[in-house]
């Protein structure tokens, strides 16, 4: 008997079964960015051959995440890395501590760092991390051993080679430092390159902590001149008062703008005259919430989306601007501060209606582009300072722009699309030129 297999007659083997996450029916945020691929794919040329390596992540991993509460129980939380794509360099992106934190949304969030890196062109490909827990409810003892044993289950696929993590919703300096400290003492030595985002005593940068709300400033202003409209009188309503809102609130006001309208997990509310900033932010560092804030009125949250403002930045989670949304908006200009805020249907709403949306791959990526420049002072062990870094930062944020502004004028597409055509067409023309191993 001969042991040789018979060849399989037709197979096409260019039909692969799509894996589960891949089910049409997922409407969660990885559908989403499918949805967003769909929409490139048509402007690739010749690296479409290569598009659907944008539609699956190179590496997903789940871990466990046991911790002792004070309280002597054990704890399990579920946690995430995923790298999208290491194309064009490491994976880069954040970790974020949110109740309710999916593997469909990390998946998401990662590919849109993917895309994020490769608009404004920094050398990274694309990952990030999550886990599913309420930070509020840990104590800072419980955070820390939580954070910690997280950073030892995926050190087996992090590195500053490899993937280099950052704060992203509820993570901050003082877990990166951790995240640092623990991957450190596991290789056996001071690794400051392995997070961006630390304490400037640790290696962290000057202008990190500002640089997500510089940046959406920054296209904000560029935005406003294509659009005729003058920062010194525009009214700005803003959802989420974490690091990127309340820091692009704060630079918007300071350029003559008026913030009417706020909102974050705890309620809205609206200014006509314009919200005294320092006194909202004082009021929300000490009761980590905006609602209660006296010299303002309350709105609903759906009053909140119909308040009349020339910008709106969604500086929060995802899926905040569905289509029943972008239908009752009166604003002019969305610039997002968030990842995902706007759904693709909600997308065609808002170009019938011809507002203008500068798409978070490219308003937010300033956290990521000063992220870059930490990891390299990192590496050198030489530090630029602030002015260095914040003129570096606008010059990126410009360029990236301005590129994308042309693409979507040439081939009369959205700035996301515009966006998702440069960063796709540099995606795949790397994996083009590194070929299929083996
Ligand atoms: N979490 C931020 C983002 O979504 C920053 C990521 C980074 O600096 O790596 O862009």
């Amino acid at each position: 008997m001969s042991l040789a297999l018979e060849p399989v007659a037709h197979i096409d083997r260019t039909q692969h079964n799509p894996p589960p996450y891949l089910k049409a029916d997922d409407l969660g945020p990885w559908g989403q960015y499918l949805e967003q691929v769909d929409r490139v794919l048509p402007h690739l040329g010749r690296l479409s051959r290569w598009a659907e390596t944008l539609k699956r992540p190179k590496r997903i991993l789940t871990v466990d995440v046991p911790i002792e509460l004070d309280n002597g129980q054990v704890a399990h939380f579920e946690g995430y890395r995923v790298q999208h794509n290491v194309s064009r360099g490491p994976g880069k992106g954040g970790v974020r501590f949110h109740q309710e934190v999916t593997l469909s949304e990390v998946m998401a969030l990662a590919a849109w760092m993917s895309i994020k890196n490769a608009a404004v062109n920094v050398p990274y490909g694309g990952a990030k991390g999550g886990i599913r827990v309420d930070p509020r409810t840990l104590s800072r003892g419980e955070l820390e051993r939580m954070t910690r044993r997280y950073t030892s289950e995926i050190g087996i696929i992090i590195g500053p080679n490899q993937d280099i993590s950052a704060p992203d919703v509820n993570t901050n300096e003082q877990i990166m430092a951790w995240m640092m400290d623990t991957y450190s003492m596991n290789v056996g030595a001071t690794t400051t390159g392995v997070v961006t985002g630390k304490p400037v005593d640790l290696g962290g940068s000057l202008g990190r902590r500002e640089a997500t709300g510089r940046g959406v400033y920054t296209v904000g202003q560029l935005a406003a001149q294509h659009l005729g409209l003058d920062l010194s009188s525009a009214r700005v309503a803003v959802q989420g008062m974490g690091n990127v809102g309340a820091v692009a609130a704060r630079l918007f006001a300071q350029a003559g703008a008026r913030v009417v309208a706020v909102q974050d997990h705890s309620g809205s509310l609206y200014h006509e005259a314009g919200l005294d900033l320092q006194a909202l932010l004082a009021h929300s560092a000490r009761h980590g919430a905006v609602a209660g804030f006296e010299q303002a009125q309350a709105l609903s949250t759906e009053g909140f989306w119909e308040i009349e403002s020339d910008i709106l930045i969604p500086a929060a989670l995802e899926h905040q601007i569905t289509a029943e949304r972008a239908l009752r908006l009166r604003t002019r200009l969305i610039l997002e501060g968030a990842n995902g805020p706007t759904t693709p249907s909600a997308d065609d709403i808002l170009a019938d209606r011809n507002i203008l949306v500068v798409p978070d791959v490219i308003a937010n990526a300033g956290g990521v582009t000063v992220s870059y420049f930490e990891w390299v002072q990192d590496f050198s062990s030489f530090f630029w300072d602030e002015a260095e870094i914040n003129r570096r930062l606008v010059r990126v944020m410009s360029e990236a722009f301005q590129a994308v502004w042309e693409v979507a004028r040439e081939r009369q597409v959205s700035l996301r699309t515009a966006a998702f055509i440069v960063a796709c067409r540099r995606i795949l023309h790397t994996r083009e030129l590194r070929g299929l191993y083996p």
